[in-house]
């Protein structure tokens, strides 16, 4: 009797909090909203954005806010989401859809896609905030040139919408502070805040004050419901390995992000049965970790006439270590979906055939990044020591 009573005051005080939030949010929606003709919301498909997407259009369905002339939903594709945020992507696209709202897909060109750019020209995985070269490329810079590209057309700034979000200390601090895993964050949420230009677009953080329980609990049991829209938000709860994930905050990213210390999201998702078939995705980050070994890249010899500092620095990825990357990651997209498809599971396509073709053709024009041209020695080569001012030591004991 005691359990269900404090449950039943649990939920009233829950859903108290909801309408807070929501009110906090509409609050903020009206006060900035008239002011342009014309918002975006940048979706990544992770849990926040989705919140942000969905509350969005319900309200402006249920007339808690006043529509613009025109709303874009732009979805952020880096080709490389967890595979259930990424089929329930498409689902929630469908839906809104069906209440009148187009979805564009915003993605990289394919020389600039996470696995094509290193497959392709050879440029080593990202690992540290000094060679982080991935969520500007596969993320903001191609949000930024399609934004550019609607405000030539429009002829004014946009509101950008994002689905950024501090919780409570939001309210207290009144200070944003981004950074890419920071408090759960999908990656590139907070970047987008900070690093699209001004001169395209003004941005607000309409859940900015919400807590990651109001994230689920709006995405688990209201999206979901008729009367809040019908989307199928449930699905992005797998995607963060469900009720665990709630007191986790998990984050999600790439599939093998190279830059975190573990894959969570994936091992939170691999102890669902019916997901257990991605499991062979646990190998993409030693294969990423294996492309950054000495043996497998280029290296200067420092004898080069250049003014670099860095004189003998380690460079891109030799042809053969590509090679044996790209058959590896397709091995692992082929097992993959050769289960998925006795199954009936959704399938993976790490590298599609356009850009496998692509990486093929950038072999064959023996493509590397600047200043390399592929004839340097690997990495593991002993070689004499080159000092910034171009002194040498030679190799103590011989070559
Ligand atoms: S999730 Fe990881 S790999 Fe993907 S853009 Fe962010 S830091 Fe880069």
């Amino acid at each position: 009797m005691k359990t269900s009573q404090s449950n039943l005051f649990e939920g009233i005080s829950r859903r108290l909090q909801m309408t807070e939030s929501f009110e906090l949010s509409w609050q903020s929606l009206n006060a900035y909203g008239p002011r342009y003709n014309y918002w975006c919301v940048a979706w990544s498909g992770g849990k926040d954005s989705t919140t942000l997407v969905t509350f969005i259009i319900w309200s402006i369905m249920s007339g808690k806010i006043k529509a613009p002339k025109k709303i874009f939903i732009l979805y952020a594709d880096t080709r490389l989401e967890l595979t259930p945020l990424f089929y329930a992507a498409q689902k929630i696209m469908e839906e809104l859809a069906e209440h009148g709202y187009n979805v564009e897909v915003v993605m990289a060109p394919m020389e600039n896609r996470f696995l094509c750019y290193i497959l392709g020209r050879g440029v080593p995985p990202p690992n540290n905030a000094t060679f982080r070269w991935c969520t500007s490329r596969i993320k903001i810079e191609p949000m930024e040139v399609k934004l550019k590209g609607l405000v030539g057309e429009l002829g004014e700034k946009v509101l950008m919408l994002t689905g950024v979000r501090q919780g409570e200390s939001a309210i207290r601090d009144q200070r944003i502070i981004m950074s890419c895993s920071k408090n759960g964050a999908e990656c590139g949420q907070g970047w987008y805040q900070e690093t699209l230009p001004e001169s395209l677009c003004d941005t607000l953080a309409p859940i900015l004050h919400w807590r990651v329980c109001h994230v689920w609990e709006w995405l688990k049991h209201w999206a979901p419901l008729p009367e809040y829209g019908d989307f199928s938000t449930e699905l992005i709860a797998d995607a963060y390995g469900g009720d665990e994930a709630e007191e986790l905050n998990a984050r999600t990213g790439c599939m093998g992000c190279p830059l975190t210390d573990k894959d969570t999201a994936l091992d939170n998702l691999l102890k669902k049965t019916k997901w257990e078939y991605l499991a062979p995705l646990k190998r993409l980050r030693p294969i990423y970790r294996e492309l950054r070994k000495p043996q497998n890249r280029l290296r200067k010899t420092g004898l080069e006439v250049n003014n670099e500092k860095n004189k003998q620095r380690m460079g891109p990825i030799t042809m053969a270590a590509r090679d044996w990357a790209f058959n590896g990651i397709l091995a692992i997209q082929n097992e993959i979906n050769a289960v998925a498809d006795k199954i009936g599971m959704p399938t993976v396509y790490l590298l599609n055939n356009e850009e496998q073709i692509f990486i093929r053709k950038c072999w064959s024009e023996n493509l590397w990044p600047n200043k390399w041209t592929g004839e340097e020695p690997t990495g593991d080569t002993p070689m004499d020591t080159v000092y910034a001012d171009g002194s040498v030591q030679p190799l103590l004991f011989g070559k």
